[in-house]
């Protein structure tokens, strides 16, 4: 059954019929390894692209790859993917995920759970020793995604992993998320497409522990090897929650958290508030809140925002969202149209416990005003009027549109092309040049210990990126190549399941030229599974499921270049800020330091790099649809003829 690497199993499940049944994972794997690819697949196998997020028919793949449960650093997180709400028409999307729920979904014997159907009453689906079974959910329907998690763990078990929708899944809110152990959240808008399926959770309680690796005395050598390139396994070190900031925040524990499966830890911290709620304390969603909580008591109050995290959490709501949400309010209210009598929300006390608690409620029951923010911002603004669809701009933090742009593509121009051709938040593919290039700034700083020189940018730019071109950011010449590659690496990352806070390794501190391994990946890959795949042969199952992805949108409707744009207000209004790299400071000419301050796109030169990227691709330049012999190459033939009865491949 299992291979090294694999359980070999799919669970499939139809909720509509009760039905449940298996498929070999190896049908799958070798060309799609596992995770999002895997997922990627038995989507387009399985959903047809005229269904809607809330259709039967959808078709929403839980998924792990090939390295969890094996104590690789990052190497247990998990995907889901299907057909989200969030994007209007609804689109394929996917989500990533931590804690221990993916490694124990192997453990169970499976890879990957495929769902489609819906319910006729509210069910959870649980797998055991004894197998998968179909469950009844009434009691938890209505109930908080962090509640239900607990009512399930003291009904099965202390060990038991818990993926559930909280009462925002339930109803359909299209920011709504899945909530596992360790308060691992997922976004994108499954958790209602989970909710649509009347599926309230699913939880693993099998005592499996092994997973079987090919080579592990040449796996425990990689383990140690990357060890020895990182002292920390860092992404996030410019939070303020960093090691150094901790006593900032007073007379609140907070401690280290227990990592996810198999790995060392990172920036997660555990938090421990005054009246014993604990939870997990790290990156967006810990700090969603802080800026509107230092407008309203004029500093921080992290045991405020601790609670904001908490609420939305167990409503299943997405952080993101609500910060976006909550900017869109306040502009509104602020300019007039929007009042605390006329909404329910007191908006004017934005960064208040009550505020949040009022606004989260409502959204996740959908009661009055909050049903229509439910929809989304967008939706909410089209039914309130013109002016408010205006300030659907000012969505950001405190209301600054360039916090909505995290790695803002005026600041970094390969990022045009990733929020021109991706579905959701490109996140991951936003962390190379968006983490090596504050680095640079340190440096540029003159700061102590900054090792981001100019040599090692131009190394990493030809190792990782291409070209040494491409490191120099005040010019759009080799960021078309860089894009490409990027985006394959990081796809690729995402079959495997690797973590986004720590691979891949694009620089690191312990040798002399700081330039990191792009072929740690598929080493450990092999060492885990016994095939033989090296970086580039790992890079083209990413180039592989990207095209797949991308034929995925191109049939539910997106249409090739017209679409492939990144936000208009990029070509026309100045760069003022950036969260991360404040001064906005680049390598330029000569890897001279430069700001980008006061810097757009400009339109004819990101139309010539979408140009590059197309023949880079293999697309049609005209219209930015792709052809068939790239996807013939790449093993996609149906794929190809499916686009093309279609009238949808181009020439
Ligand atoms: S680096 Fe942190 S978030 Fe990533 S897998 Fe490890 S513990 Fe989880």
């Amino acid at each position: 059954m299992g291979t090294p690497g694999y359980a070999g199993r799919i669970l499939r499940i139809d909720l509509s019929s009760q039905r449940v049944d298996e498929l070999a994972t190896l049908e799958y794997s070798d060309a799609f390894l596992g995770g999002r690819g895997l997922a990627a697949r038995l989507y387009w196998d399985e959903t047809r692209p005229e269904s809607s997020a809330f259709d039967p028919g959808n078709v929403l793949v839980f998924a792990t790859g090939p390295l969890a449960g094996v104590p690789v650093i990052g190497g247990s997180r998990w995907q889901v993917c299907g057909k989200s709400p969030a994007t209007n028409p609804h689109h394929f999307s996917y989500c990533n995920l931590g804690g221990r729920w993916g490694a124990s979904l192997k453990f169970g014997g499976y890879d990957a759970i495929a769902v489609r159907g819906c319910s006729e009453k509210p069910v959870y689906v649980l797998i055991s020793d004894g197998g998968a079974s179909i469950r009844d959910a009434s009691h938890l329907w209505g109930r908080g995604a962090i509640e239900t998690r607990e009512a399930l763990t003291a009904e099965l078990g202390e060990a038991a992993r818990v993926a559930a929708i909280g009462p925002a899944g339930e109803k359909g809110a299209v920011m709504a998320t899945i909530l596992a152990d360790q308060d691992s959240s997922g976004s994108g808008g499954l958790g209602a497409a989970m909710g649509a399926k009347k599926l309230k959770a699913i939880v693993l309680t099998s005592s499996g522990r092994r997973a079987e690796v090919a080579r592990p005395e040449e796996l425990q050598q990689l383990i140690e090897y990357y060890r020895g390139l990182r002292r920390l396994p860092l992404k996030a070190s410019t939070y303020r929650y960093s090691d150094d900031l901790v006593p900032s925040f007073g007379r609140v524990k907070m401690k280290k958290a227990a990592p996810c499966y198999g790995c060392r830890g990172c920036t997660r911290r555990l938090y421990e508030a005054e009246d014993g709620r604990k939870g997990k304390f790290m990156c967006a969603s810990a700090l969603f809140y802080q800026p509107w909580v230092v407008l309203h008591h004029g500093g921080w109050k992290d045991d405020v925002a601790f609670h904001a995290t908490k609420l939305i959490d167990n409503c299943g709501l997405d952080s993101k969202s609500i910060d976006h949400t909550i900017g869109w309010l306040y502009a509104c209210f602020q300019a007039g149209i929007l009042t605390d009598e006329g909404t329910g929300i007191p908006i004017s006390r934005a960064g208040s416990p009550e505020f949040i608690e009022a606004l989260t409620g409502k959204m996740a029951r959908r009661e009055g005003f909050g049903d229509l923010l439910a929809m989304g911002i967008q939706a909410a603004a089209a039914q309130v009027g013109p002016d408010a669809v205006r300030l659907t701009r000012n969505v950001g933090y405190l209301g600054m549109p360039e916090y909505e742009l995290l790695y803002d593509p005026r600041l970094y121009i390969p990022h045009a092309i990733f929020y021109a051709t991706e579905p959701r938040l490109p996140m991951s593919q936003l962390h190379e040049y968006g983490v090596l290039m504050p680095k640079f700034a340190s440096w540029a700083r003159g700061e102590p210990g900054a090792q981001a020189a100019p040599g090692v940018i131009r190394a990493i730019a030809h190792r990782f990126w291409g070209s040494e071109a491409a490191g120099d950011l005040s010019t759009y010449e080799g960021k078309a190549l860089a894009a490409r590659m990027i985006q394959d690496r990081e796809t690729a990352k995402e079959c495997l399941v690797l973590c986004d806070m720590v691979w891949p390794i694009v620089d690191q501190e312990n040798t002399a030229d700081h330039v990191g391994d792009p072929a740690l990946e598929s080493r450990l890959l092999s060492a885990v599974t016994g095939r033989e795949v090296d970086e580039n042969g790992l890079n083209r199952i990413g180039e592989r499921v990207f095209n797949l992805e991308r034929a995925i949108r191109v049939r539910e409707g997106h249409r090739g270049r017209a679409f492939d744009q990144p936000p208009g207000r990029c070509f026309t209004e100045p760069l003022r800020f950036d969260q991360v790299n404040q001064d906005c400071v680049v390598p330029g000419r000569d890897w001279q330091p430069i700001s980008r301050k006061g810097a757009t796109l400009d339109r004819q030169s990101f139309e010539a790099m979408k140009d590059e990227y197309y023949r880079l691709r293999g697309w049609d330049p005209g219209t930015g649809l792709q052809t068939r012999e790239p996807l013939v190459d790449l093993g996609l033939g149906n794929v190809a003829d499916d686009l093309e009865a279609r009238g949808l491949l181009g020439h």
